[in-house]
């Protein structure tokens, strides 16, 4: 282990802040020795907040029609081989429904951008959830919206939004999208969801195409000063029929190693294992509870549409072997000594 990376983590651990020349030599310099000291650090915070305890979001993925184009996902407009669907009201409630009988008290709506669902919809479903079960909480993840629009789903009860930043550079950010998305606009809505309320979700992609370690670093330090509610990660995994098809996909290392690093950042943080971290090694999400996560997020989509919400090749639980996946993860997460519990999950010490 290099000795210089390893009192910068220790420098890390004390003042949960480095510069991001600190961070991507913490990147440069990392091998299997300074993962798992990383992991134990991450681990005693995690310990620290949330003990074996694994929270859960119901996902319901209720629409893959979307009008942008990211290079990056297999649900982008210029997919014409991808079949699209939309799912009703009456087909979300009863997901929320099952989802709630199961165990879940808050689901995550997400979806591509689909404007068929006007801002009245939108509400409509997030209240009639709301009236169907009081203590679920509504998490919104569908994309970039006005700020008039995002007030309007807070009136209607929505408390949580998932929206990763993707990357914090903006030359990156423009590499990966085409012209008529800006990482401007991103920010700006991660600022007025905080600042009308929501519990924020940002995030980003590890080793996306043309990303570099400074880049990483910079993520590292925008999750160390935005302090979102939550970080959503995940390695960043081809998709054939995208102009990235030929990309190489993310790392489980890198991921892992992020994972712990975030948690050290912020100790409180809610962090996900990722689906897509449980498609590049069959024991992923394992492992990024072990690296110091403790969300999972069981997919709650009707089986019949998961296999048409592939944001990237491989994607896991969408057979119908897999048609209940919180039973599954139950039990994954016991393997390793974990619990997942009925609750709705909040970041520790969050004020509300
Ligand atoms: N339209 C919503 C939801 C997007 S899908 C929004 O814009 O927020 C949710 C996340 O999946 C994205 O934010 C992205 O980080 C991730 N994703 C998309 N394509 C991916 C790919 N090929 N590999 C890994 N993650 C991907």
């Amino acid at each position: 282990m290099d000795i210089n990376a390893k009192s910068l983590l220790d420098k890390l651990n004390i003042e949960h802040s480095l510069t991001v020349d600190e961070y991507e030599y913490l990147l440069n310099h990392v091998d299997d020795e300074l993962m798992e000291a990383a992991a134990e650090y991450a681990r005693a915070y995690q310990d620290k907040y949330y003990g074996n305890k694994v929270f859960t979001r119901g996902l319901i993925e209720f629409t893959n029609f979307c009008r942008n184009n990211c290079y990056y996902c297999g649900i982008r407009r210029e997919n014409h081989n991808c079949e699209r669907y939309r799912l009703s009201k009456k087909q979300i409630l009863e997901c929320a429904d099952a989802g709630y009988e199961l165990g879940f008290r808050t689901i995550v709506l997400q979806g591509g951008e689909d404007f068929a669902f006007s801002d009245e919809d939108i509400c409509d479903i997030v209240s009639g959830i709301r009236a169907a079960h009081e203590d679920m909480v509504v998490t919104l993840s569908i994309g970039e919206r006005s700020r008039e629009s995002y007030e309007k789903y807070y009136e209607a009860g929505a408390r949580r939004y998932l929206l990763r930043h993707e990357t914090a550079n903006p030359a990156l950010y423009a590499k990966l999208h085409p012209a008529e998305l800006s990482w401007e606009n991103r920010m700006r809505c991660l600022r007025d969801l905080k600042e009308i309320g929501y519990q924020v979700g940002a995030g980003f992609m590890v080793e996306s195409p043309g990303q570099t370690n400074y880049d990483l670093a910079m993520d590292l330090k925008f999750i160390e000063e935005f302090k979102p509610d939550m970080c959503g990660i995940g390695p960043f995994i081809s998709h054939k029929e995208t102009p990235f098809a030929k990309e190489a996909s993310g790392t489980l290392n890198t991921t892992l190693f992020c994972l712990s690093l975030i948690r050290i950042i912020y100790p409180q943080v809610l962090l996900p294992a990722t689906t897509a971290l449980g498609t590049i090694d069959p024991r992923g999400r394992e492992k990024g509870i072990q690296a110091g996560a403790n969300v999972v997020m069981p997919n709650l989509s009707p089986v019949s549409v998961r296999r048409m919400y592939t944001l990237y090749d491989n994607k896991i639980c969408t057979g119908e072997e897999a048609a209940e996946c919180r039973g599954c993860l139950e039990q994954r997460m016991s393997t390793i000594g974990y619990e997942i519990v009925v609750d709705p999950g909040n970041r520790a010490g969050l004020v509300q």
